[in-house]
């Protein structure tokens, strides 16, 4: 609008992107946001990083849906490089929303008939509200008959919420990131908050100028390692040798802490003798950080008086995520450093409702608040509140769809804001398998790269348009509100998923996701003491929350886990290499995430004009060494080659790369990471490798 315009009003909401969950004001005129102000949130204090303050003009891009869209006659299904998203009418003729609908729900429908319910499946989003994600999880449950519903927690912390609930019998943050303030010692591992929870890393800084010790464990170097006391930078994928030879430290030198293990905990003595062997010396070969470092960083957690674990993707997306989480969790119990001020673990949630879509039972394998499906009981009370019978067996989870899509079994998808046309592993087989669907129905808010697969594509909402509940990665239940007014033909999520469910015979009359948050706190015993009244007033309530008037729990399990014993349970893990080591053929690895500037697969960030003029195109990085060792300068060509396929992209000197290694972000389609990404999973979390593949680097046009 210019820098003249002057806003007419403001709403109050959240930011859309990350799991930091900050709050933030849409100043708006004519229904139009001209800017965006950080509002004095608990996670974000009035701060916000360059996505939420400028990513806020995606709705209004020129490719923005307006307008159900219906596949032409013999248009093949695919990635087609001729077409154009501002402009769908070549492949897809406009449709009113009741022929949409009717030809979405009959296609999965008849699908159901033909061949059972297991014939069709369902991918929500971290995208999604609360009452969005739980809308969409119940009309897989009960209008398609199975659990074959997933999202993208698959591939972020699946692998950590199968060590958090085996062990300490919860899949959420044992404390806030807001608790560092109060730590000693604050480890990061995995993770790299200035790029990807931004705000969060600010926190850590203000940590560390008061005298927390910040300890960085990661391959990569990081803009928080100019705060950190110790950097160990490892071998990749060698992480549970690392963490192992830590708690042989902490045992062998009696630096655990007695009372803790005794009052709280249970198989300590398996690990202690487990652990016995894997000496720093043992493991410092493979894990390539010398011994004293190691020593050094055991004993600097093990003595702190409150020290934190906080981690990211670089510990979940790797075959042995769990067994990563596992031993991160086994450092925090053996030290006593969880329940107190100032102590605990932390998973940084990637996505801004990641946290809460997995809560609402996103999840192929457990009801809403982590309820096993094949636990009779439990899944009697939902049976009971949804009047309909269940399926108790898991459900497939992201990867396992795409392969029962190729086995034939999966025939028929519903897809809401989510993108597997990108965001899978080995995408060659991920686009065959959506492709080969008999029916594929996509919400979205553009013709993404999946909604060029689809038979129907549903134009959804953008968050700015719409009222909703997320939950960061805090715990903290967060209410958004629409400011802005949703452009042509679109819909609100939660009718248009409504209107599917009435397709299957299913009698849903839901008039605000106010009442759709109701229905959940009647199935969510985490939601107790957390109204939609109480979020209009207060904004935000973290939970578990014990009382109307209290504020909820930032720390938890001070007294007892939520275990059958009350107690926490170490899980002893061995080294496991990655699925594909770097070999004659394929020396380097490759190694993907996110940036600063774009989110995930792009979808909102690459259409959100600052965003995509700050970081345009995609880049690999690389250490200066390496990029000598290729004879190629900066912004030069290269391709990178997997066993499952090339990219070209140009390159970028990072001197925080290691030598043998290179990043490539998977938000940008022209050059898509994840045509190289190994599709082997963690046999517990199920989610891919996407930290480390083997792979070739050469001059493009020289591969
Ligand atoms: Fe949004 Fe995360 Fe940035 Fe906060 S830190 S403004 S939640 S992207």
């Amino acid at each position: 609008r210019g820098d003249s315009a002057i806003a007419d009003r403001t709403v109050d909401s959240v930011c859309p992107y990350c799991g930091v969950g900050c709050q933030l004001t849409y100043h708006l005129k004519d229904d139009e946001i001209l800017h965006v102000s950080g509002r004095d949130g608990p996670s974000n204090h009035n701060r916000l990083c360059v996505k939420g303050r400028f990513g806020f003009d995606y709705p209004r891009h020129p490719a923005r849906l307006t307008t159900p869209l219906i596949r032409k006659p013999g248009v093949p299904k695919g990635l087609d490089p001729d077409f154009d998203p501002a402009d769908p009418t070549t492949h897809f003729r406009e449709a009113s929303w009741e022929e949409a609908l009717d030809l979405a729900a009959q296609g999965l429908v008849d699908l159901k008939t033909a061949h059972g319910p297991q014939a069709l499946a369902g991918f929500g989003s971290a995208k999604c509200s609360n009452e969005e994600a739980w809308l969409f999880q119940k009309l897989v449950r009960t209008g398609f008959g199975s659990n074959h519903v997933d999202h993208c927690t698959r591939l972020c912390h699946a692998s950590s919420v199968a060590a958090l609930m085996e062990c300490i019998g919860s899949g959420a943050v044992t404390a806030s990131f807001l608790q560092a303030a109060q730590a000693d010692l604050v480890i990061l591992t995995g993770c790299n908050p200035a790029v990807n929870h931004p705000v969060a890393a600010t926190f850590f800084k203000q940590a560390a100028k008061r005298g927390t010790r910040l300890v960085i464990i990661d391959p990569r170097g990081q803009a928080l390692g100019a705060h950190a006391h110790k950097t160990l930078r490892f071998t990749p994928g060698a992480d549970v040798a690392l963490f192992n030879a830590m708690l042989n430290v902490i045992v062998t030198e009696d630096l655990v802490d007695h009372d803790y293990i005794a009052a709280h905990t249970e198989g300590f003595a398996a690990l202690a003798e487990h652990v016995r062997d894997l000496t720093p010396e043992a493991m410092a070969a493979s894990c390539g950080v010398p011994a004293e470092d190691i020593r050094e960083v055991a004993r600097l957690y093990a003595t702190a008086e409150r020290a934190m674990i906080f981690w990211g993707m670089g510990i979940s997306q790797h075959v042995h995520g769990t067994d990563n989480a596992r031993c991160l969790i086994s450092l925090a119990l053996a030290c006593g450093h969880t329940g107190r001020p100032g102590t605990g673990l932390h998973p940084l949630r990637g996505q801004n409702n990641v946290q809460g879509a997995s809560d609402a039972g996103l999840i192929p394998m457990v009801l809403p608040d982590y309820q096993p499906v094949g636990d009779a009981q439990l899944r009697a009370a939902f049976e009971e509140l949804w009047s309909t019978p269940l399926d108790d067996t898991p459900g497939l989870t992201v990867v396992e769809i795409m392969d029962a899509i190729r086995d034939g079994v999966v025939r028929g998808m519903y897809i809401l804001g989510e993108n597997p046309a990108m965001s899978d592993p080995d995408l060659d087989h991920a686009r065959a398998s959506l492709a080969a669907l008999e029916h594929l129905v996509v919400q979205d808010l553009f013709v993404t790269e999946t909604a060029q697969f689809a038979d129907v594509i549903l134009p959804a909402s953008a968050w700015p348009e719409k009222d909703g509940t997320v939950t960061n990665t805090n715990r903290q239940v967060q209410l958004g509100r629409q400011a802005t007014p949703l452009p042509g033909e679109a819909r609100v999520d939660w009718w248009i998923i409504q209107e599917i469910a009435r397709r299957f015979g299913l009698a849903w009359d839901y008039g605000h996701p106010r009442e759709v948050f109701a229905e959940m706190k009647r199935g969510m015993p985490s939601l107790d003491h957390i109204s939609w009244e109480r979020l209009e007033r207060e904004g935000s309530v973290t939970y578990p929350c014990p009382a109307d008037d209290a504020p909820g729990a930032d720390v938890v399990f001070g007294d007892a886990f939520p275990t059958a014993s009350g107690r926490a349970r170490f899980s002893p893990t061995l080294p496991l290499p990655p699925d594909e080591p770097i070999d004659g053929d394929y020396p380097t690895v490759l190694t993907t995430g996110r940036q600063l500037e774009h989110w995930h697969t792009g979808s909102m960030t690459r259409r959100a004009r600052v965003l995509d003029d700050l970081e345009p195109e995609a880049v690999a990085s690389l250490a200066p060494g390496e990029l000598r060792r290729l004879r190629l300068a900066p912004g030069e060509p290269l391709t990178i080659t997997t066993r499952r396929g090339h990219i070209t992209l140009k390159t970028r000197v990072d001197p925080g790369m290691a030598e043998g290694m290179v990043f490539v972000p998977f938000c940008y389609a022209e050059a898509a990471a994840n045509i190289l990404t190994n599709p082997a999973l963690d046999p517990y979390g199920k989610i891919p490798e996407f930290k480390y593949a083997a792979c070739r680097l050469s001059p493009a046009g020289a591969a």
